[in-house]
Order: structure tokens, then sequence, then C-alpha cells
């Protein structure tokens, strides 16, 4: 495996960084932040996006006959990190939605949602997660019933990130009311403005006080999504009838080893050596002390792992291969450092880091403390660390299966 950056990806990183530096004002970061909670992008946002769009970074790395540039899965890497690291952001073609169709759709919905995927037009919130199955996705109640030339869907998703900007929902749904755990599982692609469909938010630990934009676990809303008799066309099935649990997959497996997914377990470290670096009170002191210069070049060195896990994932997936265990045990490690890292963070920079913005004796607005909240949730999002580690056990050791339930979770966000 070689991981050295072509010369051509080299250029590519410092005309992103070079864009960044010139279009990206903090008054846009804000309002890139604030979005998610469903007050819409401003102007200003809206207008970076399309720069970003213009330039072909959103599609980087998919294929040129639907608009994207063709370029490999590391082109697609430093994209994912320099839009990520700078403001947040999502870009650069990973992701569930328009990966999985490339993949599994016609050439109909290929030519519909890749185009529109890049433009921005269409935008996927993820609907696997039920109330009473998360993990165990194998126990998706959503109904879909054929009658006709239509699917009827009747049910509830939690959880469903960015439902209340995406343009459409990457539904798992059951079609065969008969079957059990995998089996007539299917993933139909719903439009979010259909009658019958209800968006209502579920507010975060990071919504009141709100995160501030530089925190890298900021997340202040998901949703739930009521689906009541909604009708859609039998061409909004993705892949085969009952051919869900395949389908989903190989779009579950690439957004767990996207560049986003690592650093969001590792900026805080960054932030830690920022703050370290800089003559806020107190700095001079710790920055000189042999024990915190010990952990933070131990956090650095796990930070390094978690870039070199994705960066082997990513060389997997440009080969055309299958990940078989490599992208679980990604999963485990960078979000785990992320809460080691958290923590370490407290302890060094004392009781103060662990004031939410709001107080006046927080450090650089409550964003160690939001961080230290937020870092839990990514063990257990997108597939939990301990369903993770089973599969470790099973793939890359061999061991046998404990219990046919332990099979069933593939998730997610
Ligand atoms: C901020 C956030 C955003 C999210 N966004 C989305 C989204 O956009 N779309 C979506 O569909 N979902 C989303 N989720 C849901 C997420 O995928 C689920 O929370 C996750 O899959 C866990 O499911 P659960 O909450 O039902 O917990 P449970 O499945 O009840 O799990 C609880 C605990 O039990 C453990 N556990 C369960 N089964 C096993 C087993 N077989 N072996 C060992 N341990 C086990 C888990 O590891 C976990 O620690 C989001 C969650 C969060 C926190």
């Amino acid at each position: 495996m070689d991981f050295a950056l072509l010369p051509e990806d080299l250029v590519l990183r410092r005309e992103i960084q070079a864009f960044i530096r010139e279009e990206l004002t903090e008054s846009i970061r804000q309002d890139l932040a604030e979005a998610v909670v469903g007050v819409g992008y401003s102007p200003a946002a809206l207008e970076f996006l399309a720069k970003i769009r213009a330039r072909g970074w959103t599609a980087v790395s998919w294929p040129t006959q639907y608009g994207g540039q063709g370029r490999s899965r590391f082109a697609q890497f430093i994209v994912e990190e320099e839009f990520h690291r700078a403001a947040g952001l999502g870009v650069g073609g990973g992701g569930t939605g328009a990966p999985a169709i490339l993949a599994a759709g016609t050439d109909e919905q290929r030519e519909t949602f890749i185009p529109a995927s890049i433009r921005m037009d269409t935008v996927f919130c993820q609907g696997y997660s039920e109330p009473h199955c998360g993990t165990d996705l194998a126990g998706i109640r959503c109904r879909a019933t054929r009658t006709g030339d239509k699917y009827v869907i009747n049910g509830q998703k939690i959880y469903t990130t960015n439902a209340q900007n995406a343009t459409h929902i990457f539904l798992m749904v059951r079609t065969d009311p008969a079957s059990t755990r995998h089996a007539g599982l299917s993933v139909l692609l719903v439009p979010m403005d259909l009658p019958g469909i209800t968006v209502r938010p579920l507010w975060t630990l990071q919504h009141e006080p709100r995160s501030p934009a530089t925190a890298t676990y900021a997340e202040p809303r998901t949703n739930e999504v009521f689906l009541d008799n909604v009708e859609v066309p039998v061409s909004a099935l993705l892949g085969a009838e009952g051919d869900g649990w395949r389908v989903v997959q190989r779009g579950l497996n690439l957004d767990r080893v996207g560049a986003r997914r690592y650093l969001i377990s590792i900026m805080r470290d960054e932030d830690l050596v920022n703050h370290l670096k800089s003559d806020a009170p107190g700095t001079a002191e710790k920055r000189a002390d042999p024990r915190v210069r010990d952990k933070v070049a131990e956090l650095w060195i796990e930070a390094q792992v978690c870039r070199l896990m994705t960066m082997r994932s990513v060389s997997i997936d440009e080969q055309g291969l299958e990940f078989n265990y490599e992208a679980s045990a990604e999963k485990v490690f960078a979000p785990e450092h992320g809460v080691r890292s958290t923590e370490a963070i407290s302890q060094i920079l004392g009781p103060s880091a662990q004031l939410l913005n709001g107080s006046p004796y927080a450090i650089d607005d409550g964003v160690f403390a939001h961080n230290l909240l937020g870092a839990f949730q990514s063990t257990v999002n997108h597939g939990s660390v301990q369903v993770m580690r089973d599969q470790v056990a099973r793939k890359a050791l061999n061991m046998p299966r404990v219990s046919n339930k332990s099979e069933s979770s593939g998730n997610k966000k």
C-alpha cells in the first residue's frame, strides 16, 4: 500500500487551501454552522457553496459521465479533509445516497440523482434507525406495501440527521410483511416534500447552549420522521426488492471511512495544542509540564494512526476491493480516541474546560466542554463500537459468531 499522494493531488490541496483562505469568512463559517438547526443557508453561505460546486469539488471522484471529475478516492479524501477541517462541511462525494445509487441504481436513477447531488439540488438524509431498532437494523418495521405501480409507506424513523434540510430520505423499509431480519428489507429514495411526511426536531446536548462553530461534535439537532400513507412510484426502489441489506452495506462502509469520520475524532487534539501554544492564562506552565507534553505526544501519535487507518480504507476502495474488517476497526479506534482525547484535555486544562459557553470562566467559548459531552455520541452512531468490535472478532480473527442477533448490525449515521 502506497499512501504517497500524487503531485496533482497535492496541487488540489493547495488550490482548496487558497480558496478557503480567500472565500471563507468568519461570518460564513457561523452561517454554515447555524444552518444545521433548520434556519436554512444565508445568501453568503449559498454563494460560498455555489463556488465550491463550480470548481467541481462536490463530485471529485464520481464518474465524468454523470458530471463528476473522475478523479481518485485520494483526491476526494483531500477535498473532504480540507473542507471539514475549515468549516465542518461535508464536501467531496462521499456519504450514503449518491455512492449507493452509483453502485446499485438504474441508469435512470443515476441520471436523475447524481447530477442533482453534484449541484446540491438533491441532499439525502439517512432513514435507518427506528425507535425500537438502532443497532439491530434487521428489526426494521417501517413498512412499504406495494399496490400496483406504487409503494405506500407507513412507519417512523428516528435520529434522522439533517432531515430538516434534506430533499430526499434514503429510506430502509420492510417490503415483505412476512419476512424477518435481513430478508425482505428494501431501500426507497423518497422525496421529503411528499404528503404524509412529518419532520419533528430532536434537540441534542449541543443545542442549549448552542455549541460554538469551532466544536468538532456540534450537531445541535437530529429528527424524528413520521411516514403516514406516503406514496412513491416503484421506480423509487434502489436495487432489487428485498435486497436492501446488501444495498446499504457499501454506503455505510464508505460513510465509516471518509476523512470526516477520522477528523471528527482528532480535531480536538489540535484544539488542545493550539490552546497550549496560545498566551491564554496558565498555558505557559502547562506546556512546560512534562506530563502534559507526554500526553499530547501520545494523543498526536494515536491521531496519526486514525488517519492512516482511514487512508488504508481509501486505498482498498480505490483498488475496487471490498472492505473486510477494516472499516469496523477504524470505527472502533477513532471514536474511542475521541473519548480518550476529550477526557485527557479536560484533565490537562482543569475544571474550566468543563464549563459551557455562557459561563464567564469557560475556555474558548466552551469548545472543550462541548467536545467532552459530544465525543461519546460517535462511539454509538454509525455502528456502535461494541458491534464493530464483534465484526473485527469475526471477520479479522475468524472467531465464531455468538448469536444470530450479533450478525444483524450494519449501521449507520
Ligand atoms: C447524533 C446522532 C445522529 C444520528 N443520525 C442518524 C441518522 O442520520 N440516521 C439514522 O438512521 N440513524 C442515526 N443515528 C442513530 C444511530 O445510528 C443509533 O443511535 C445507533 O445505531 C444505536 O442505536 P440505538 O440508539 O437504538 O441504541 P441500541 O441499539 O439500543 O444500542 C445501545 C447500546 O447497546 C449496544 N448493543 C446493542 N446491540 C448489541 C450487540 N448485538 N452486541 C453488542 N452490543 C450491542 C450498543 O453497542 C450500544 O452501546 C444517530 C444517532 C446519533 C446519536
